[in-house]
């Protein structure tokens, strides 16, 4: 795999995370493509002083800087080949819009994480761009847990996960992506043999929402005092690990029944929640007995309180506006959803998450049972992108 330059979307924690990761992996050119508020104007401040973006992981530092950033996708992405999009999903598309008209033929373009749908959505603005030779890719999760403690200068890698999933369009390419990503990232990266699995098998959809409504049903408008704010993982109790079992299963449920369907089609990768915990945080899980267990005893997730915004002086509402439900409904669980439609499989559970959560975050996504609510055409479901039945998504 020839890659000389990588353009990295977007200046979040993950981008943050990523450069000094990157830098100390590769010796060709990282570009970062900023179109977003003044990102660029910071980036630029650190490439033309003498310093460089550090990253502390635990007790251990790492440095680098790009060599280039811009507001424009035609100055960082025409030379790019190899283009990572480390950004919450819903900003996927407008950035894909603007780098499309500029990609080589031949460049390969990841979402890290994907979430759901991501190939639905990427295909068809290629096609529109007349760059159907791209080549796409997305990991199933971000690997590590990041927060960025200064702009363009400090960034916290908390966690890194033990192994990460990647899968790509064309599948045969996802065995060699891996290997330079292995390299690249310096982490273990399995390769996965089709997108649908990540489609799937984003645990984002079954965590971040289902904890949110096991934490809030009922309590919605209850303020909390800053030191009564909820852990977010480490609050599950027995109770909210059942609702995660339940969307878990059901998802497996859809997954088995496809795989009756269709034999070709190899989901062999999608996991229940806690196979998958497991998997991810073999080293960080002190008591692996239950699905409570694997969230209260995981270091990784130590301390991480629930979203929350300040109404009035030191007192706290349950953010509905946050990344876990604004990403991981749209992007996650009425995808699932979308495809359980087609499928006519029931999934009462998530049926009634997807609505209890959208209507605290103020949308409509599903009516009766069907996913023709108002705000439906915001989501990455199938359906928006003119797939409208299993064989044509099996077959994608
Ligand atoms: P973030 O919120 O820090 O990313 C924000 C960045 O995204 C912005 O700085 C901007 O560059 C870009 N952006 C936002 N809206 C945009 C828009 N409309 N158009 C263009 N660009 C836009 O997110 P993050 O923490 O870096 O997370 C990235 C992804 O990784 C998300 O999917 C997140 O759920 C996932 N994730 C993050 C963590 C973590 O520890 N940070 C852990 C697990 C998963």
């Amino acid at each position: 795999m020839k890659i000389k330059t990588i353009s990295i979307c977007g200046g979040g924690n993950a981008a943050h995370a990523m450069i000094p990761i990157i830098r100390n992996y590769f010796s060709g050119k990282i570009n970062l493509f900023l179109p977003y508020g003044n990102e660029a104007n910071h980036f630029q401040k650190l490439i033309d002083g003498e310093g460089s973006l550090t990253a502390t992981i635990g007790d251990k530092k790492l440095y680098g800087r790009p060599d280039k950033a811009s507001k424009f996708a035609e100055d960082v992405c025409r030379e790019a080949d190899l283009i990572l999009m480390p950004l919450p999903a819903f900003a996927h598309e407008p950035t894909l819009l603007q780098i499309a008209p500029f990609l080589k033929e031949e460049a390969i373009i990841g979402a890290i994480p994907a979430r759901s749908g991501f190939e639905y959505s990427t295909l068809k603005i290629l096609k529109e761009a007349n760059r159907e030779k791209v080549k796409i890719f997305g990991l199933q999760t971000l690997p590590w847990a990041c927060r960025t403690r200064e702009y363009a200068s400090k960034v916290e890698i908390l966690g890194t996960k033990d192994v990460v999933g990647l899968a790509a369009y064309p599948p045969e390419t996802a065995s060699a992506l891996s290997s330079f990503l292995n390299h690249l990232l310096n982490l273990k990266i399995e390769p996965l043999p089709n997108m649908l699995t990540l489609t799937l098998a984003n645990i984002g959809q079954i965590v971040h929402p289902g904890i949110m409504y096991g934490l809030f049903k009922g309590n919605e408008t209850r303020k909390y005092k800053k030191e009564e704010i909820p852990l977010f993982y480490q609050g599950v109790t027995r109770e909210i690990a059942q609702i995660l079992e339940e969307i878990s299963k059901e998802i497996l449920i859809l997954t088995e029944e496809l795989k009756k369907r269709y034999e070709n089609i190899d989901l062999t990768n999608v996991l229940s929640l806690k196979e998958w915990l497991i998997t991810s945080y073999k080293n960080s899980i002190v008591d692996k007995s239950t699905l409570e267990t694997c969230f209260v005893t995981n270091r990784a997730y130590q301390g991480l309180r629930a979203p929350m915004r300040e109404v009035e002086n030191g007192y706290f509402l349950p953010d509905f506006q946050s990344r876990y439900l604004t990403e991981d409904v749209p992007y996650g669980l009425v995808v699932t959803k979308a495809i359980a439609q087609l499928a006519e499989i029931n999934i009462p559970v998530i049926d009634e998450i997807i609505l209890t959560v959208s209507k605290w975050m103020g949308r409509e996504y599903l009516v009766n049972g069907y996913l023709k609510g108002r705000d439906i055409k915001e989501t990455r479901i199938p359906q928006n992108y003119g797939i409208n039945c299993l064989e044509e998504l099996i077959n994608l």
